[in-house]
C-alpha cells in the first residue's frame, strides 16, 4: 500500500523547529503516538485531541493507578460508571444551570475572546473573586486586549454546560446536557450504594469518566479541553468529622502524585481565597504544578480537593422530592452527610507526567553512534510507561530473531513490550528513552551460547545479564506494581 502525499499537519504539531519545551514535547507527542489533533485529515477540530497507541497505555495507566489507589485499596470505596446524560434537573439542583458561567470579552479590533477573570489576573495580579463560576462583576478598566492592543468588549457570563437534544424534536422538552463534571452521577447514586452495598457512613463513590464543558479559552494542548476526563472520588460523612478526613484525603491525594514520581519542587498546594470559593464550599486547596507552559513563578491547577458541606445532598433531595438525608444511631437526627471531594483531571494528570518526566541529556557513553548530542530521556515512573519491555535484537539475522520472539512471548504475557529491530543498537536505545520505557532486552550472539540476554535500565544504564529462564522473576521484582 502506498500512501498518497498528506497535507501539512495543524500548525501545532508541525514542529520540526521547536525551541521550546512545551512545543518539542508537542511535537514528541505526535511523532511518536502519544497524542494527535482531533479530526487532523480535516484540519483538526479546536482542543480536541486523540491519544495514540503509546497515548492510550499512558493515560490508562494513570487511571488504573487512580483507580487502585481509590477502589481497590479501600473497603469503603465503591466503583461507578454513571451515564453521561442525565436528567436535565440534575442540572439545575446542581446550580450549573444557573451558575456554571465564566465572564467572556471580546477584542472589539482583532475579535479574539478572551475569559475577562484571566486577563484581570494576568493584568494586574488580581484573582477575582470567582471561581470562574460566578455572576459577580469583573472590573477591566484599562486593560487592553493583550494581542493586539485593541479595547474589549464589557464581560457577559457564558454558560459552560454543552446541550444536546434527546430524540427526534429539538425544542426544551428535549433539552439535555453533556455532564459539565462527574460528581452529579454519583450524588444520585448515594442511595443505591448504600442499599446495594449495606453501608453506612463514612464511605466514598469514585467514578472515572468524561465531562463536558463549551470552555471559552481551550488551550495549552490537553490541558483545557471542551471533552476530557475526570477522575473524581466523593467521601460521604458526618459534618462534624469532615475537617479530619479533608485533611487525610489532601495527604493522600498529593502523595499519590508524588508516588507516580512528579518531582516535589514542582508541585504545591494552594488554598482557594474565602471569596473565591465556589459558593457552597466550605474549603477548598489545589493541587497545582509547574508546567513548561505556566510563566515563571506561576503555577497551574491539577486537581482539587474540597470540602463541598451539605450542598449536593440537601440540593437533590429538593429537586427531586426523594429524601437523601441519613439518621444519627446515636441522637437519631436527621442530617444530609458532608462531602468531601477529590477532583483530579485524568488528561491534565496524564499531561503532567508527561511533562514531568520528559528530560533532555547529552548524549549518553557507552553508545554508539554520538551524532545526537542532545537525546530525550522520558523520565516516567515505570508503572505509567506505556511500554515497559522493549526486545531488541542486535541484528536481524534469523537465529536472533528466533530467539527475541521466545523473549517477546515469554515478557509480552505479563508486561506491555514493543519489538524493535531497525537501525542501529543505539538508535533503537534512544528511540526507547524517548517513550520513556524502563527496560531494553538486548538479545545478542551470546544470546544463543549462553542463553542469557542483556536488560539495559533506562536511568541507571547498568546492564545485566540475566538467564532467558529467569527473566520473568527478574521484571516481577521490577515491575511489581
Ligand atoms: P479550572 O480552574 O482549570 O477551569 P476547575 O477548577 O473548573 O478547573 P474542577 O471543576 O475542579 O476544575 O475539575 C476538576 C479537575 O478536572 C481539574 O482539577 C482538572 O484536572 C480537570 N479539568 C477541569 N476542566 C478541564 C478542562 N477543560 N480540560 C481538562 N481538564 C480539566
Amino acid at each position: 500500500m502506498v500512501l498518497q502525499k498528506r497535507k501539512k499537519s495543524i500548525s501545532l504539531f508541525n514542529m520540526s523547529t521547536a525551541t521550546n519545551t512545551m512545543e518539542k514535547i508537542v511535537s514528541l507527542c505526535k511523532r511518536r503516538g502519544f497524542i494527535f489533533p482531533s479530526s487532523e485529515i480535516y484540519g483538526g477540530f479546536s482542543s480536541c485531541y486523540d491519544y495514540g497507541p503509546l497515548g492510550v497505555e499512558l493515560k490508562n495507566n494513570v487511571k488504573k493507578a487512580w483507580w487502585q489507589a481509590m477502589v481497590q485499596a479501600n473497603q469503603d470505596i465503591f466503583g461507578l460508571d454513571s451515564s453521561i446524560l442525565m436528567h436535565p434537573k440534575i442540572w439545575e439542583a446542581s446550580g450549573h444551570v444557573e451558575n456554571f458561567t465564566d465572564p467572556l470579552v471580546d477584542c472589539k479590533k482583532c475579535k479574539k475572546r478572551f475569559r475577562a477573570d484571566h486577563l484581570l489576573e494576568t493584568s494586574r495580579g488580581i484573582k477575582p473573586d470567582l471561581d470562574g463560576r460566578r455572576d459577580v462583576p469583573i472590573d477591566l478598566k484599562n486593560i487592553k486586549c493583550p494581542d493586539c492592543g485593541g479595547d474589549l468588549t464589557e464581560p457577559r457570563t457564558f454558560n459552560l454546560l454543552m446541550k444536546t437534544y434527546i430524540g427526534p424534536l429539538e425544542d426544551s422538552s428535549a433539552l439535555a446536557y453533556l455532564r459539565g463534571e462527574t460528581c452529579q452521577g454519583i450524588y444520585v447514586n448515594f442511595l443505591n450504594i448504600i442499599d446495594s452495598q449495606r453501608r453506612k457512613l463514612p464511605f466514598g463513590i469514585a467514578q472515572i469518566g468524561k465531562a463536558f464543558r463549551n470552555e471559552i479559552t481551550p488551550g495549552n494542548f490537553t490541558f483545557r479541553m471542551r471533552e476530557f476526563e475526570q477522575m473524581e472520588m466523593q467521601w460521604f460523612c458526618k459534618p462534624e468529622e469532615a475537617p479530619k478526613w479533608f485533611e487525610q484525603w489532601r495527604e493522600k491525594r498529593m502523595q499519590w502524585y508524588l508516588d507516580l514520581g512528579l518531582r516535589k519542587e514542582n508541585i504545591h498546594w494552594r488554598q482557594h481565597e474565602t471569596d473565591e470559593r465556589a459558593h457552597y464550599a466550605k474549603d477548598a486547596w489545589d493541587i497545582e504544578l509547574k508546567f513548561p507552559f505556566s510563566k515563571a513563578g506561576e503555577w497551574s491547577e491539577l486537581a482539587g480537593v474540597h470540602n463541598r458541606g451539605d450542598w449536593d445532598l440537601s440540593r437533590h433531595s429538593k429537586f427531586s422530592g426523594q429524601e437523601l438525608s441519613v439518621v444519627d444511631e446515636e441522637t437519631k437526627e436527621k442530617f444530609y452527610p458532608y462531602i468531601i471531594e477529590t477532583s483530579d483531571g485524568a488528561d491534565r494528570a496524564t499531561l503532567a507526567f508527561l511533562t514531568d518526566a520528559y528530560t533532555e541529556v547529552q548524549t549518553r557513553s557507552g553508545e554508539e553512534d554520538t551524532k545526537h548530542e542532545t537525546e530525550v530521556v522520558l523520565r516516567l515512573h515505570p508503572r505509567l510507561a506505556p511500554i515497559k519491555i522493549a526486545v531488541l535484537p542486535l541484528s536481524k539475522k534469523i537465529e536472533l530473531q528466533k530467539t527475541s520472539q521466545i523473549v517477546l512471548d515469554l515478557v509480552k504475557a505479563k508486561w506491555m513490550c514493543q519489538y524493535d529491530d531497525t537501525g542501529s543498537i543505539g538508535k533503537r536505545y534512544r528511540r526507547q528513552d524517548e517513550i520513556g520505557t524502563p527496560y531494553c532486552i538486548t538479545v545478542d550472539f551470546a544470546t544463543l551460547e549462553d542463553q542469557a540476554v542483556t536488560v539495559r535500565d533506562r536511568d541507571t544504564m547498568k546492564q545485566d545479564r540475566i538467564k532467558i529462564s529467569e527473566l520473568s522473576q527478574y521484571f516481577q521484582n521490577k515491575l511489581n506494581f
